[in-house]
């Protein structure tokens, strides 16, 4: 008897474990032709995220031995073809959430469908995927904590049960995996499932309990890292909730920490699914009459924002931070958008839009949405009146210097928390670190005064 061939076509799901959508492709009962479709309208930007992408299809394709299928262009045209050509009827995915994937996956099915053939959406990236968790009336939640608590009395299934043996279909042509993408660098260690896995159990063993005290300390770099992982999908989130509840103290400060966060994921990614167009527009529209400041004086601060270049020694280090790592510490990206909406009173997007062509785990709901947060246009009630002092926030949470040091080699000579106000310090410019672009307290009341414009216009 000749078995059939299902397509498992992949996306931000690049793992084998915990993966529904191999579940429901393996229990068709068919072989599954694994697939990467190049999609050039996702692979157009954030260069260093396409670096990783290819290590962890890489890893990927040899966790299936060599089975996955690469193939470059529109997806509504590679996959019909595809099926064609190996004789599917059948595509399964992971339901994609983002308004892009949202819009692609409804072409792609159009086109199956037209061919007679079907796809199937199994799971998403998410412990409860988006628009589930309701509030009793059956609208979507604005806020954060009411979510938060919702979304832990909704619950989330157990981690899906490994598919046993899986049968690859082979003998599928198809592009290199790495063309394009070079192997080796910051942009591509550590990736695919098994280096995720590892991540994991490793944070799980030694970083849990440090991490409710220590996570706000870019200094000790004591968060766990996932990001990166969660954004390829090398690991799903339900399989880190199943670890945390199995932890010998799951009411632990680190394991509530820990789920809390995860529960921020889950929550930008719930607002986007209610809100498409906030992707790169302000979600609420209370200050959408607030001025913001553009044109070719403003675009050179920006440029000593990117740069690392602004004379704030914690805004610089993160900065710098997310140009050599692909990542940034929370707290960072905190204040470094802070610097960009209210000390350089630029809009939202231009910085989130930076941070997404650098992160490795550039996520356009939890990056559109962190900054909204931020910028006081998103989920936030009232947060007009949160302006991170670039200074302060340094030495409160980098005490004695050291991530400054580590990050900003100019001021490498200034001892502990010297080395947050160069200013203070006959030799604090000694080594070519630049003078402050703007002077934050004058900046903080410019900004304070357009915001309460704004709302009284509103
Ligand atoms: P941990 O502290 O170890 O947290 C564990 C996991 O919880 C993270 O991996 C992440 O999946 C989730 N998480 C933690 N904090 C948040 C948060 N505030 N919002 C959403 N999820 C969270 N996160 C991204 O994954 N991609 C982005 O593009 C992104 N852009 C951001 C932009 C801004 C302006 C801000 C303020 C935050 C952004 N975040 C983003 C959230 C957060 O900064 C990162 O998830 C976190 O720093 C990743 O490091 P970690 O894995 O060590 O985090």
């Amino acid at each position: 008897m000749t078995v059939g061939v299902s397509i498992l076509w992949l996306r931000r799901d690049l793992r084998l474990h915990d993966h529904p959508a191999l579940v429901a492709a393996v229990d068709s009962g068919e072989e599954v032709l694994p697939v990467f479709v190049r999609d050039p309208v996702l692979t157009a930007s954030g260069g260093v995220r396409v670096q990783r992408l290819g290590a962890s299809l890489a890893a990927l394709s040899d966790a299936t031995g060599g089975a996955l299928v690469m193939r470059g262009g529109d997806p509504a045209d590679v996959l019909p073809e595809l099926a064609s050509e190996v004789g599917a009827t059948t595509v399964h995915v992971t339901r994609e959430t983002t308004p892009y994937g949202r819009r692609r996956d409804a072409r792609v099915r159009d086109a199956l469908v037209a061919d007679g053939r079907a796809l199937v959406a199994t799971g998403t990236p998410y412990a409860v995927g988006p628009g589930i968790v309701r509030t009793r009336a059956g609208a979507p939640y604005q806020v954060f904590t009411p979510y938060s608590q919702a979304w832990r009395a909704h619950g989330w299934p157990a981690p899906a049960a490994a598919p046993g043996r899986v049968r690859w279909a082979t003998g599928v042509d198809g592009d290199p995996v790495l063309d394009g993408t070079r192997p080796g660098g910051v942009a591509t260690s550590g990736a695919g499932e098994r280096a995720a896995l590892e991540r994991w159990e490793g944070f799980l063993a030694d970083g849990l309990e440090r991490y409710a005290i220590e996570r706000d300390r870019p200094d000790l770099d004591t968060t766990s890292r996932m990001s990166v992982h969660l954004t390829y999908g090398e690991i799903h989130p339900r399989t880190m909730l199943a670890d945390l509840a199995r932890h010998p103290c799951p009411s632990s400060a680190g394991v509530q920490r820990l789920t809390t966060e995860l529960a921020w994921r889950e929550f930008h990614a719930d607002v986007l699914w209610q809100h498409p167009g906030s992707a790169w527009r302000d979600l609420r529209t209370t200050l959408t009459a607030l001025p913001y400041d553009e044109g070719p004086v403003t675009g050179e601060l920006v440029e000593r924002w990117r740069q690392g270049r602004t004379g704030y020694p914690f805004v610089d280090a993160g900065m710098r931070q997310l140009l050599a790592e692909g990542w940034m510490h929370n707290r960072l990206r905190m204040v470094t958008a802070s610097f960009l909406v209210k000390d350089l009173h630029v809009w939202w997007p231009t910085g989130a839009r930076h941070f997404l062509d650098h992160l490795l785990d550039g996520d356009i709901a939890s990056n559109s949405h962190g900054w909204q947060w931020v910028a006081g246009t998103g989920t936030d009630a009232s947060p007009w009146f949160r302006i991170f002092n670039p200074v302060d926030q340094g030495k409160r949470f980098d005490p004695a210097g050291d991530y400054i040091r580590r990050w900003v080699p100019e001021l490498a000579h200034l001892d502990g928390p010297a080395a947050h106000e160069p200013w203070r310090h006959p030799d604090g410019y000694a080594h070519g670190y630049p003078e402050r672009i703007v002077d934050h307290a004058e900046e903080r009341r410019e900004s304070l005064a357009r915001y309460e414009r704004a709302r009284q216009e509103k």
